[in-house]
């Protein structure tokens, strides 16, 4: 076969590294298709918006780019990740070996020959050391299937190189943190655009990250087994409040917020909102055992109550921090949406001083 009938499936973060090791094979003539990996972690907004950043991506980079979503799968490996997990809660060996995994069950329908990735020896401390590249190789099961362009020169042959698809004599050598190869050979490429090198990962971020670990170490009202993508992705949304009655509260800092929000609500979440000032979108979401273990025993025989409790003072965060106005300590209609019912109630700002005790971290 020649290299033109070849195809290359590349795990592409979007970071400089992965589009360079992208170039670098597709400028040997080999056809690359670079596979975006999704979880609400990081990345998530990508599957909504998946045909703009395909072309953003072919614009800027010339690269072909599909969007995965790895979600299912990625929430059970936060449990016992096998290798441990870096500074924060972040599994990155882990989480490498499970894209390659995919990315190896992918082969087949993409018509890929071999998986390549942007690694650089010795650039990150946990995974991309020498002896871990290798771990994940093996764990993963992609063993020689897997081509490494930007560091290829010192690491042993893979298949790819050995079969003669690519020409191993035109792959690079890179090792360490040092930036300034990366960035001379993204500009022999033309490519002066490229996204700084921090990434958008929540699980490596030293405060996000923590609102995940509780969960997973049972310190949260929240329970790993609970956790759904749905409720990962309104952890990361606007001001948040567990109310005295149990219940989740979200309520949106602004207008892509809001929208968020009502766009990841679901059967069983209450809405709140003001229709005659401008204000926060909130969802109040009712949150199982936890909820029931926070209240009182004479509450815990229904849940009605503590719901009802919890949407009045809802309402009343929803008029606090609403836009004020002149009559700010004024009651406000606030509009209750449950499923297909409707209601309205009149609300007054709650007092500072008074609810900050329920604000989640
Ligand atoms: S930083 Fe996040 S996305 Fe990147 S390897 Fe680590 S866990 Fe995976």
């Amino acid at each position: 076969m020649s290299s033109s009938q070849i195809t290359a499936l590349a795990l592409f973060s979007g970071g400089l590294d992965s589009i360079l090791a992208c170039r670098v094979i597709a400028d040997q003539g080999l056809r690359v298709l670079a596979v975006k990996f999704v979880t609400p972690f990081f990345d998530y907004d990508r599957l909504a918006a998946r045909s703009s950043y395909q072309a953003e991506m072919f614009r800027h980079y010339g690269l072909e780019v599909i969007v995965e979503d790895l979600s299912s799968g990625y929430l059970d490996l936060l449990h016992h990740p096998q290798h441990g997990f870096g500074r924060n809660f972040n599994p990155c060996i882990d989480c490498k070996i499970l894209m390659l995994q995919r990315a190896k069950e992918m082969m087949a329908e993409t018509g890929a020959s071999f998986i390549l990735t942007g690694e650089v020896l010795g650039q990150r401390p946990m995974s991309q050391r020498r002896d871990t590249l290798r771990i994940i190789e093996r764990d993963s099961g992609v063993g020689q299937l897997l081509l490494r362009p930007l560091s290829a020169k010192l690491l042993a042959p893979s298949e790819a190189e050995a079969r003669g698809w690519v020409d191993r004599d035109r792959l690079l050598d890179f090792n360490g943190r040092g930036r300034s190869r990366q960035i001379a050979l993204a500009k022999n490429f033309g490519i002066t655009d490229f996204p700084a090198p921090a990434g958008g990962c929540i699980l490596a971020d030293p405060i996000l990250s923590r609102r995940i670990a509780r969960i997973y170490q049972g310190h949260s009202f929240l329970t790993a087994q609970s956790l759904t993508v749905n409720t990962v992705r309104l952890l990361f949304i606007g001001r948040q409040f567990l109310l005295p009655g149990g219940n989740w509260l979200i309520l949106g800092r602004d207008a892509a917020e809001n929208a968020q929000l009502t766009a990841i609500a679901q059967a069983g979440d209450t809405m709140l909102l003001m229709t005659t000032r401008p204000g926060p979108t909130a969802l109040l979401r009712s949150v199982g055992p936890r909820r029931l273990e926070a209240q009182d025993s004479a509450q815990t025989e229904s849940s009605a109550p503590a719901l009802s409790d919890d949407i009045l003072l809802a309402a009343s965060l929803v008029v606090r921090f609403g836009k004020k106005t002149v009559d700010y300590t004024d009651a406000v209609t606030v509009t209750v949406t449950q499923g297909e019912h409707l209601s309205e109630i009149m609300a007054s700002p709650l007092l500072d001083g008074s609810f900050q005790t329920w604000a989640l971290a």
